[in-house]
This record gives structure tokens, sequence and C-alpha cells, in this order.
């Protein structure tokens, strides 16, 4: 244990990454510098324009596709929306979709909406680890099926999918293979023939660029229509002025990510270091698969206490973590995640994502290994349905 005791640890990489250094002064350099419009004609637009012209083919390098396969957007929602609206409305002929029931809410609501008018959804269910059920695929594709839409890493429990698989049956029936890369993309290697995705969402701040940033890969020839109708920008398929000092911050957060890839194996230690050590509380279970996992992904579960404590008395400490995905932690359902892995609503209660980064340090894992166990005990000495517990 260090000396000095560490103040505040950033552990909730999968709800967003703190913009890295060198990012945050490529943005200002395009910020004060570089803020011409890239449709302006003159030089101050030029040189805006051969800005995202290099982001862009940086982008798709690291991708395996071609840059004009790539067309940025906002977000990672955005990109979710594209792909699946777009699909279904310029391929008219087919009515059903299939897709998973652990995907990010930007896929499954999407979907939702797209059932009221009229499409047929499947949501594939997911075995105990987190991995889709190939069967229930096989069984559901017909040639009525237009898209089979499955993320590559799940946000909550860091599940990889076999997505080259899946897409390989996609195609046996014509369909389209499009998969949420969102949490995936510049924390494991992507490369999209490999997985033989049409479609390929990702998003700036999962890797350490401002939130506000997205990209989407379309797979030349791929029939989608467009969700942002406007001018000519992004070869007329996505209107409206280019982020362009967002989109430089993109490709350098990539770049960097893609170098510390060479970094996974600490990554993969510190993580199997929380996992081994927290797995020693008695009554707790790891949440997903123990190796085909995200690099950073811990998710636990501990029995007979609540999430949201936890949480709240690690923030006391300085500790960030999340009880299930950002994006519905303003809710107090259980995480559909875990309730689809089969964990039972109390468990799911119970559970944590510690999602670590390349920034985390060992000192950062001996702090939440120091302060998390005593929380825990501590919760479940006041929890009326702690065995023992009871009068
Ligand atoms: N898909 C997945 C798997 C995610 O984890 C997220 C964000 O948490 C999104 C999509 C949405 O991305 P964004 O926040 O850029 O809209």
């Amino acid at each position: 244990m260090s000396e000095k005791k560490v103040r505040f640890v950033y552990a909730d990489n999968a709800a967003t990454t703190p913009p890295h250094p060198e990012v945050v002064r490529e943005i200002n350099k395009y910020l004060t510098e570089g803020w011409g419009n890239p449709s302006s004609l003159y030089g101050k637009g030029r040189d805006a324009k051969h800005a995202i012209t290099d982001a862009r083919e940086r982008i798709s390098s690291h991708l395996g596709c071609s840059p004009n396969e790539l067309y940025f957007t906002s977000c990672g929602t955005e990109s979710d929306n594209w792909a699946i609206k777009g699909a279904v409305s310029a391929n008219r002929g087919r009515n059903h979709i299939i897709t998973s029931a652990i995907e990010h809410p930007a896929v499954l609501n999407t979907c939702k909406s797209l059932e009221k008018q009229g499409m047929r959804v499947t949501y594939a269910g997911v075995d105990s680890d987190g991995f889709v059920n190939i069967d229930e695929i096989k069984s559901a594709i017909s040639e009525d099926t237009l898209l089979v839409a499955v993320m590559l890493a799940n946000n909550e429990i860091g599940t990889i999918q076999p997505i080259r698989e899946i897409a390989d049956i996609a195609h046996r029936y014509g369909a389209l293979m499009f998969t949420d890369a969102v949490q995936a993309v510049g924390s494991i290697p992507v490369n999209v023939s490999d997985l033989g995705a049409d479609l390929l969402a990702m998003s700036g701040h999962k890797m350490h660029a401002p939130k506000g940033v997205g990209a989407l890969y379309i797979k030349k020839g791929t029939k989608i229509a467009n969700l942002i109708d406007g001018g000519g920008q992004e070869s007329k398929r996505r209107g409206g002025t280019e982020n362009v000092p967002y989109i430089m911050g993109f490709a350098k957060a990539l770049d960097i990510a893609c170098d510390r890839m060479a970094d996974t194996p600490g990554l993969i230690k510190m993580r199997d270091r929380v996992i081994s050590e927290l797995s020693k509380i008695p009554h707790s279970k790891i949440n997903g698969h123990l190796t085909r996992r995200l690099p950073g992904n811990v998710n636990i579960a501990f029995e007979y206490i609540e999430g949201e404590s936890m949480l709240l008395l690690l923030d006391m400490a300085g500790i960030c973590v999340s009880t299930g995905s950002a994006c519905s932690s303003n809710s107090l359902e259980p995480s559909h995640v875990l309730l689809s892995i089969g964990v039972p609503h109390e468990k799911a209660h119970g559970s944590l994502r510690i999602s670590l980064s390349h920034d985390n340090t060992d000192e950062e894992i001996d702090y939440i290994l120091e302060i998390l166990p005593p929380i825990v005990e501590r919760l479940r000495a006041m929890s009326p349905i702690y065995p023992g517990n009871q009068i």
C-alpha cells in the first residue's frame, strides 16, 4: 500500500472517459486556429477540409476500411439510429430485424420505435455469461430479415460477442449485419472486414475524446437512407457543418488508444486483480464471462445490499463507479442486461460496474480494494435481509 492516500479514483470509463491531454490540445488548435468551415473554398476552409480528410483516413486505417466508408456523426446514439432506421427505410421489401436483449437503449429503443411502425423485431436472448443465443438467431432468421443488430461489446458486463459468426448467418439470408461497437473501438482491436460488419457504430467519448462526436462505418454498396438531411457534408449522407475540432480530437484519441493497446495485458492484470480480490467477499459473484470481456470491465453482484448505497459511500471516498449503465441510472429498475443473463432482481440491485482504463494505476486499484470491502461489510451489518441480522 502506498504511503500517500489516493483521494480521487475514476473507475467509470464505460460511462465516459476523461479527454486525453493531447486530445484537448488538438481540439484547442482547431478551435483557435483551424476553425474554418470545411465547405468554404478559401484557404481557411480548405485547411479545415484537409484536416478532416486526414482524420477520416487515420480512423479508417485503424478500422481496416476505406475513408469513404466512414461518416462522422454527433454520437454513438445517432450512429445507432442511423444504421437501423436508415437500413429499414432503404430496404422496404423486408420487414424483420433481429437484435439481442442486452443491447444499449440506443439500439433497443430504436427497434421499439420501428416496431410501432410495423417492423417485426426478434430480441434474441443471451446465456448466463451474456453471449447471444446463436440458435435463436438461426431459428428466427428468414428471407424477410433485413438487419441483424448485435453489439460487439456490452457496456455493462463487457461480454465480447462472436460478431463474425453472427454476420455469416445474416449474410446467408441476405440480411445486413450491424454492430454497435461503441464500447469496443479504442478498447480492443476492431477490424470491419474481420467482423463481417456492413454497418458499425462508434463514439468518441468512450476513448478519451469528448462527448458529441461519433462515426458510422457504412460498407461500400450498403443501401442506407439518410437520417439527417441537409447540405452536402459527409458525401451528402449526413447534413450539418462538420464539428472539425471534435473530429480531430476523435482521430487523435483513436491514434492514442491504438498505441496504448500494447499495454492491454497490464490493464487485464489490473482488472483480474480486482475480480479475484472482490470475489473473495462472501456472497459475491462476477457478472459476465471471466475472460471474454472488455479488458477494463468488472461487474460484480454483492448479495443483500443495494448498489446505490455502495455507489454513494464510494463517492464519499472519492471513487467513481456505476451501478448499471449511466443511461439508465436514473431508473430504479434493475439493469435489463443483468436480468437477461439470469441475475435475480435482488442480486442485480446489488451489482457494481467498475470500468478501468489505461490511466488507472496499481495504487488506485489498492485504494479501491482497501475501501470497497469494508463498505460491503458495513452495509450488510445494517441490512435486515442479511443472514443472521433478522431478529
Ligand atoms: N452504445 C453503447 C454500447 C454505449 O455504451 C453507449 C453509451 O454508453 C452508446 C451506444 C451511446 O453512445 P453516445 O453516448 O455517444 O450517444
